[in-house]
């Protein structure tokens, strides 16, 4: 039970940009790995898709280079995204 790098699709955690305040970086919600959007060395995460609408940004989805948890930003956009 205890298989890692076992991809699954419900390992994904949502982060809401609007909620973060700062610099819009976050912990990993599962290993707490800071993951800063200035970072671009990708050691601590990779892009995995992002997602565009209307030429902007609309949501990102990343993965912890530390654990391999699926992480999806939204909050981009000042309007709702559901
Ligand atoms: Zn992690």
């Amino acid at each position: 039970m205890m298989k890692k790098a076992d991809v699954k699709k419900s390992m994904m955690y949502t982060i809401d940009l609007t909620k973060i305040d700062g610099d819009g970086a976050f912990p990993c919600p599962k290993c707490g790995t800071i993951i800063s959007p200035d970072d671009e060395t990708e050691e601590n995460y990779q892009i995995i898709e992002t997602k565009v609408k209307n030429d902007e940004l609309a949501e990102l989805i990343l993965m912890c280079g530390k654990c391999g948890s699926t992480i999806k930003l939204v909050g981009f956009l000042s309007q709702p995204v559901e």
